[in-house]
């Protein structure tokens, strides 16, 4: 076993649990959040015919009603509540673009359990109590901030609460402070590397060495892209405010899918359009039941995320569960002349070219009766100084490839850097405007 794991008298023993260990704890822990879950009003109303007791197996989770964001918002403010409002200490809201919003509350003790959960794994990451944490997050509503940030204290990390935005001032904080590792937003990260450059300095010249990025759908290229920008080591951070925020599945070192933790979750993976389960390795919509919330407990929620079990066992020895990084949610697909699109396939094919920068947005238009995809891409600084020629070149190359790859040809515009429009928080990377 790795010398990253936490020791027990750190904080967590389930880090270390064995598949059988595991399994008897989701059982007994899914028996009581069903028990709990019954006094919100919600559940009372789903869950009325089920007998906790009767649960002998975790497949009979199967039988329980989905929760879905929909249930959320119909729930809002309190329907979810399994305790009385007095009882909770913290409020988040999910950061859902569209519709009406949702929030999620906390006892002291789910607070402090989450804050157990992204210290254990910010700890298999290789951080330590020594180690100082700048947080780039928004903090507010958006559990980014809070949650990691008080995950990086349980650890006993100097914690810096920086919050989104102003990069200048980020960076001055990063030097002044001698910072070891941080929490950023993928497409911020970049964005982020960017200004370090322009402001002359190199951010390989400081004292940076671990990045947890997460929050947004991100490819394997982007995380490369950040690792040989900074020199720093970057893991995957996966989590979703519907089961208390970031903390829910993490990369160890070995960078090879992120274990989820199942003392705390229980994961299944579903067909997105018959629910059914599908078989281990298939990429299918991830499925939470959180196991160990007092104050909201939720059910089979409907992630919408797309991911899949990794098969076997990972190098590092710990047991939990390993999902791939998300490859985009089930409502990021579009349509484009009858061929279904991911962005992120958009996103490997862009990010593998070194003449493109930073950004890109994918506009959906339609010219007549035809739909078309139109791809603005950022090129970097040299490469938009060539002449003509070779600016053409690398539009043809990027039509190709996308051709190849999604069936479609789309047509490439090419722009200067930092000339696409950003957002403080999760990137924007596709404006549908045939609607
Ligand atoms: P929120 O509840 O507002 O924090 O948003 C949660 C959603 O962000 C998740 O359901 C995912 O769609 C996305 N997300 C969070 N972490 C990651 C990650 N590491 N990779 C891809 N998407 C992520
Ligand atoms: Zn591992």
């Amino acid at each position: 076993m790795g010398t990253d794991m936490m020791t027990i008298e750190h904080l967590h023993q389930e880090e270390l649990l064995s598949r059988d260990e595991l399994h008897d704890l989701q059982l007994k822990r899914l028996r009581k959040t069903l028990k709990t879950a019954s006094a919100s009003p919600h559940y009372a109303r789903t869950l009325a015919c089920i007998d906790p007791e009767d649960i002998r197996s975790l497949d009979q989770v199967r039988d329980l009603p989905f929760t879905t964001k929909e249930d959320l918002r119909r729930g809002y403010p309190f329907g979810f509540l399994a305790r009385d409002p007095g009882q909770m200490i913290r409020m988040h809201a999910s950061s859902g673009t569209t519709g009406s919003p949702t929030a999620m509350f906390y006892t002291a003790g789910d607070v402090s359990f989450w804050a157990d959960l992204v210290a254990r794994c910010m700890h298999m990451t290789g951080i330590r109590a020594e180690d100082t944490f700048q947080n780039l997050s928004g903090y507010g509503l958006f559990t980014g901030g809070l949650g990691m940030h008080y995950g990086a204290e349980r650890l006993g990390c100097l914690t810096i609460p920086a919050g989104a935005g102003n990069s200048k001032r980020q960076i001055k904080l990063l030097k002044d402070f001698k910072v070891s590792c941080i929490h950023i937003i993928p497409s911020y990260a970049l964005h982020l590397f960017s200004v370090f450059r322009e402001s002359g300095l190199d951010p390989r010249d400081l004292n940076l060495r671990i990045a947890l990025i997460g929050a947004e759908p991100h490819s394997e290229e982007i995380r490369t892209r950040i690792e040989e920008l900074s020199g720093m080591k970057a893991y995957n951070s996966y989590g979703l405010s519907e089961m208390n925020g970031p903390g829910v599945a993490f990369e160890c070192r070995t960078q090879n899918g992120m274990h989820l933790w199942e003392d705390a979750f229980l994961a299944e993976i579903i067909d997105p359009k018959t629910g059914n389960p599908l078989p281990e390795g298939q990429l299918g919509e991830l499925v939470l039941t959180s196991l160990n919330r007092e104050g909201m407990p939720i059910v089979r929620y409907r992630t919408r995320d797309l991911t899949r079990f990794i098969p076997g066992t990972c190098a590092c020895g710990r047991e939990h569960i390993r999902i791939d990084r998300i490859m985009g949610r089930a409502d990021d697909m579009f349509i484009l002349k009858g061929v279904n699109i991911y962005p992120m396939q958009v996103e490997q094919i862009l990010m593998s070219m070194p003449e493109v920068g930073q950004n890109y947005l994918i506009v959906l238009e339609r010219e007549g009766f035809i739909d078309q995809m139109r791809i603005k891409v950022e090129v970097r600084d040299e490469f938009f100084e060539e002449d003509m020629r070779v600016l053409k070149g690398l539009a043809q190359k990027i039509t190709r490839s996308l051709q190849q790859e999604i069936l479609i040809t789309p047509k490439v515009d090419l722009v200067e850097h930092r000339s696409l429009p950003r957002t403080q928080g999760k990137a924007e990377r596709v404006q549908d405007r045939r609607k």
